[in-house]
């Protein structure tokens, strides 16, 4: 798709140029005066909390964000594959995959040693993260996927939309009601800031308090929460510009190190004709931030222009600058408890994405964390608020994201001092000069974690089962399931497993079956259904509500080596009837795929099989032998609740 070319305009790129207007802002509507939980912040990590908990409308969700409407331009411009993979799990991959830049290659330049004023091309590489994912990193507007989110939010069971021009003010956290899970301790003030509400306040009481409020967060001061690290700074002037250029790589993403200038960051964009700019600029004196570097987008051209050098860059128009600091912080804790508190603790508000945790652009981390943040903490609250686990699973999100969060912090230190010319503060290394050798190596060492594919959580009663991982050698316990293809027994159509596992608060279980054929009422693939199916220890029948439709609350899929199957041969249980009509569902068995069989891909042991358990945010919770199926109830039942 090609857009763009006669001026960047921003809203749905399905719509041609000259046609395409930007999202409206919706109507202001009074805050709530109760809800059970209040996201403050329409950035990705609140949109992401926003629609995951649009899918249940049961539970009562309300977002508010002091901006006018939603975001147009700039920022985070990266889409990690995980991100995509997560898109993916809210049914809106397609559009992104369709709209971004993929990216394929990087390029280095450095002064060229013949005439050094002068930049040469040292090397062109294919992308690390090739490979890693089903999905490419691609390259979209952040407000493009903002869009996705909210369009998917609006066409939920909840229709939920933000409530925006409301700032936050004051938030407090009545501690005497913090264990009631029915109690409303969180009172949140807003300030109207729209024209007809101007001077007017609404407060809202709450059940939960999410703070998606960026880097400034108000909901982390409100908890006391400090923010742990490095404020100093360097500044980036970043901008999204049209332009034209004989600099032969402007459509490949580039390290460029000039001789006496500085070094600049190119990455193209999306629509064919826009392309981001990352110019390094000096270092901020202490106490300095980025609003006080008195810079205009002027000066980042002719600063580019210099580096660039012999090549000429001709700016068309500039759709969106700014000066961008950096600074690598974390917060001391993710949520309200204080530190150390154990986890039968109830936590009620909690902090996720750049409230969190902060750092330099240049590995395009910021989104790509944010967004997974809360896509991990979403079906812990929803699935405690519909009474489904025990609280104390809520304690589980800050150890499990701020991990990632300090790995984010360590990662980005690292580049930040292999990108930046001149030393970053803190930073007392006497390098000079960027070697773009040391970040190709750095790209390809952390390829996993940039692409976000190799994020892992920490062995937990979440997390479980590490003595079998030899039984899936492909699956990484603690990471997310990665997807390889199956075919249906039912049609014949290859699916990827992985795109089954939804946004919907379901469990997933995995079961890959032995080289016994499971029609064989000895073999164990068919014991571990009867058991699924009809043991009183069963998870599935412990957990499902009665009357509810079997999957509700556990959703099974069996993947078999034998591929003369057939679905009317197989157990009920793996084609259940379900809904008002009894309807049997024929998407849940399928078999290995001749030449492209997801038992090599993911390294399954073929004679033993496994059992592999998926979370809702779709990381690998357990890897059990298909025998296992006291271990498998055991699992379920540290954390769940029993339903009538
Ligand atoms: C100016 C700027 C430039 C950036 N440039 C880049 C870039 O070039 N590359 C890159 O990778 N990343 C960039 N980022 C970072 C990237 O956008 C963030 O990492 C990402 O958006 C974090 O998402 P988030 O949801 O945590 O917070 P944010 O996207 O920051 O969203 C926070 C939201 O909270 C709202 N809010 C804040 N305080 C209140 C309050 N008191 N009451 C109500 N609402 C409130 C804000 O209006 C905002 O909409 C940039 C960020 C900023 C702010």
């Amino acid at each position: 798709m090609q857009y763009h070319l006669n001026g960047f305009k921003p809203g749905n790129y399905e719509v041609p140029d000259e046609v395409r207007e930007p999202y409206p802002n919706p109507p202001i509507e009074d805050l709530p005066d109760e809800v059970d939980v209040l996201i403050v912040g329409t950035g990705p990590a609140g949109l992401t909390m926003a629609r995951q908990l649009s899918e249940f409308p049961d539970i009562k969700t309300c977002i508010v964000d002091m901006a006018a409407g939603p975001l147009l331009f700039g920022r985070a411009d990266g889409i990690s594959c995980r991100t995509m993979e997560i898109m993916e799990a809210f049914n809106s991959s397609e559009m992104v995959v369709k709209e971004t830049y993929q990216l394929k290659q990087n390029t280095f330049w450095e002064p060229d040693e013949a005439n050094p004023e002068n930049i040469k091309r040292t090397h062109k590489v294919a992308d690390a993260r090739a490979g890693l994912s089903e999905f490419t990193h691609g390259i979209v507007n952040q407000a493009r996927l903002h869009e996705l989110l909210l369009d998917g939010m609006e066409r939920s069971v909840t229709h939920l939309r933000p409530h925006y021009s409301r700032e936050l003010v004051e938030m407090t956290i009545d501690d005497s009601l913090t264990q009631d899970l029915e109690a409303y301790p969180i009172t949140a003030t807003f300030k109207c800031c729209d024209d007809e509400g101007a001077g007017k306040t609404e407060t809202v009481k709450a059940r939960f308090v999410v703070g998606t409020d960026g880097a400034r967060s108000k909901v982390r001061k409100s908890m006391e929460i400090p923010l742990l690290g490095d404020s100093a700074n360097k500044a980036w002037g970043v901008m999204d510009i049209l332009l034209n250029t004989d600099f032969p790589d402007i459509r490949i993403k580039s390290f460029i190190q000039s001789k006496n200038h500085g070094a600049v960051m190119t990455i193209p964009r999306e629509g064919g004709y826009l392309c981001r700019f990352y110019v390094e600029l000096d270092l901020l004196g202490k106490d300095k931030r980025a609003s006080d570097v008195k810079l205009t987008e002027q000066d980042l051209i002719a600063k580019a222009q210099k580096i660039f050098h012999p090549y000429t860059l001709d700016v068309k128009e500039v759709a969106w600058w700014s000066i961008y600091e950096v600074g690598q912080r974390i917060a001391e804790r993710f949520d309200n408890r204080p530190v150390d508190s154990p986890e039968e603790v109830i936590p009620r508000g909690f902090v996720a994405g750049d409230a969190c945790h902060t750092h330099s652009p240049k590995g395009g981390w910021g989104l790509n964390t944010s967004l997974p943040d809360t896509f991990n903490l979403g079906w812990k609250l929803a699935s405690v608020l519909q009474g489904k686990c025990h609280p104390k699973l809520l304690s589980t999100y800050g150890p499990e994201r701020r991990k990632v969060a300090q790995q984010l912090i360590d990662a980005d230190r690292e580049l930040s001092r292999l990108v930046a010319t001149r030393p970053t503060a803190g930073d007392d290394s006497d390098q000079a000069k960027v070697d773009t050798a040391k970040i190709e190596a750095f790209m390809k060492r952390q390829s996993g974690f940039v692409a976000g594919t190799s994020i892992e959580y920490f062995p937990s009663y979440i997390c479980t089962g590490q003595e079998n991982q030899h039984l899936a050698t492909g699956y990484h316990i603690g990471q997310r399931f990665h997807s390889a293809e199956a075919t249906r027994v039912a049609d014949g159509r290859v699916q990827h497993l992985g795109h089954l596992v939804k946004a919907d608060g379901r469990w997933r279980i995995f079961l890959f079956g032995d080289k016994q054929t499971p029609t064989d009422t000895s073999s164990e693939a068919y014991k571990f259904i009867d058991f699924l199916a009809s043991d009183a220890s069963s998870p599935v029948l412990k957990y499902t509500p009665k009357g509810a439709d079997i999957d509700s609350v556990i959703d099974t899929y069996a993947v078999f080596q034998q591929q003369d199957l057939s679905m009317q041969d197989l157990p009920d249980y793996l084609w259940p009837a379900k809904g008002k009509y009894g309807l049997r569902d024929y998407e849940k068995v399928f078999h290995a795929e001749e030449g492209n069989d997801i038992y090599d891909l993911r390294g399954i042991d073929r004679s033993q099989g496994c059992v592999v358990i998926v979370r809702p945010d779709q990381h690998i919770a357990a890897i059990l032998p298909v025998s296992a199926h006291e271990e498998l109830a055991k699992f379920f039942d540290v954390f769940m609740i029993e339903q009538e």
